[in-house]
């Protein structure tokens, strides 16, 4: 038998690379789901082919979740007159859910989460994970045990996972933290360090875990001890802060320490690739500038900061400077990689009454950028889209569905990018799975059913 005959093989119609499409693309996988072959010319003879009528994107990383969020997603959009609902206030509604849940009830949401981002195009996420104690503030045996949970649910829905396990120590800046932030607190960079090894462990229970280190923003954690937090921290995991995502801690920190927070981090840590800067909404001439320089990435989450009436990002001039950046769905209200896509576009169209935020097909760099800062993000390098060595994951497109039938090759990117919904999709694979073909789920059923149950315990509570 020769070894061609010992892989897997995929036939696409299309597979999306850096510079151009693959068309046709074979695809020869082993049993772990790594590519052995990609090309445009069949193998040798006789080999069984899955033929796939389909265009395949490769995955799209998730830089930002905070899963236990998904549970009230929805549930804050209604604004009776004359009462003040903004970032603050919404934030207190988060609260009650984040000290509602159990961890079996936070395992069935994030399950819930991560098979529907799988659905849409997702095959990564980086859980930004801060609900670590009970619910009285007590850690758990396991100090770990939440994260634990994030982890089993992603292997449940059969998504790859990067925990962050995020530091979270005061209520403001300057402020001891409040009774309602309990389950988030570690005193201290010794206890969220320990915090961090019991993540290490709950990590290798799953093959498609990782993990991330983080302090949640300058606001949350003392300043001093963020430093010592990135100085004695593993120096090989990715780094991920939220900053400057409202103009109130914008000024909070102006008050506080004489910067703005942006050029607070961009003076006193090294920032370099390892930097993953969520929202980053708020920044001035000079903070742009010199961000964009680093090779950070800023983690953007259009729908969630739309959501929130946070801002908008400096998005043209910080690409025209060439800054990185990556997309996340951090509260989930949306969770379609494609519409944080166009709203990153639309945005900047609708601020400089311009159609031309970026030059050449923004479609294909929209997509080449979110996934490839979106892997630096999850603390793997790699420039190529599809290549032998990598696992094979994608998002499958139908080529059947209308607009995708009669697009010339060069519109194709934009016409996914621009046009389509999640209907559109054909299938998602993951190590080179079917995790989600047709729009269900491998295991659908016993993850709804768990969520089902979950949301009403919670509702209940
Ligand atoms: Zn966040």
């Amino acid at each position: 038998m020769t070894k061609q005959n010992l892989l897997r093989w995929y036939k696409f119609k299309g597979a999306l690379q850096r510079e151009d499409w693959l068309m046709p693309a074979y695809v020869g996988i082993d049993k772990e789901g790594i590519i052995r072959h990609l090309s445009t010319q069949a193998p040798v003879e006789g080999v069984a082919l899955e033929v796939i009528d389909g265009y395949a994107l490769p995955g799209f990383q998730n830089g930002h979740s905070h899963a236990f969020q998904y549970a009230m997603a929805g549930t804050a959009e209604s604004h009776p007159a004359g009462t003040e609902d903004d970032f603050w206030s919404w934030r207190e509604a988060m609260y009650g859910t984040a000290l509602s849940v159990n961890p079996d009830q936070a395992e069935a949401i994030a399950a819930m989460l991560y098979a529907e981002m799988v659905r849409q195009g997702y095959t990564h996420v980086a859980e930004f994970h801060y609900l670590h104690h009970d619910k009285s503030g007590k850690p758990y045996a396991n100090l770990a045990e939440m994260g634990e949970r994030m982890v089993s649910a992603a292997q449940t829905a059969g998504i790859r996972i990067t925990l962050i396990p995020v530091f979270y120590q005061k209520g403001g800046f300057g402020k001891a933290p409040e009774d309602r932030q309990r389950r988030f607190i570690s005193g201290s960079t010794d206890s969220y360090l320990k915090l961090l090894e019991a993540s290490r462990t709950a990590v290798r229970s799953y093959a498609a875990a990782s993990l991330g280190l983080s302090v949640h923003s300058l606001r949350a954690v003392e300043l001093g001890d963020i430093v010592s937090t990135f100085e004695q921290g593993p120096k090989d995991l990715p780094f991920h802060l939220h900053v400057a995502e409202q103009k109130k801690e914008v000024a909070d920190c102006l008050a506080y320490t004489n910067e703005r927070p942006m050029e607070w981090v961009l003076n006193h840590l090294p920032v370099n690739h390892r930097f993953n800067l969520v929202h980053s909404t708020h920044l001035d001439d000079d903070e742009v500038s010199r961000l964009a320089k680093t090779g950070a990435q800023v983690v953007l989450c259009p729908s969630t900061e739309g959501n929130l009436g946070d801002g908008i990002f400096r998005m043209k001039e910080y690409t025209q400077l060439g800054g990185r950046w990556t997309i996340g769905t951090d509260s989930h209200i949306g969770i379609n990689p494609m519409e944080e896509l166009r709203m990153i576009d639309y945005r900047q169209r609708l601020v400089t009454h311009r159609r031309n935020t970026f030059q050449g097909d923004a479609a294909h760099y929209l997509i080449n950028e979110a996934i490839t800062s979106g892997r630096v993000a999850m603390g793997k390098e790699v420039q190529e889209h599809f290549a032998p060595g990598l696992p094979l994951d994608a998002v499958v497109f139908k080529a059947s569905s209308h607009l995708v039938e009669t697009a010339h090759a060069r519109n194709l990117s934009a016409v996914l990018v621009y046009t389509s919904d999640s209907s559109r999709i054909l299938g998602t694979m993951v190590g080179g799975n079917w995790v989600v073909r047709d729009q269900h789920h491998q295991r659908g059923q016993l993850i709804k059913a768990d969520f089902l149950k979950a949301m009403m315990d919670v509702r209940k509570e």
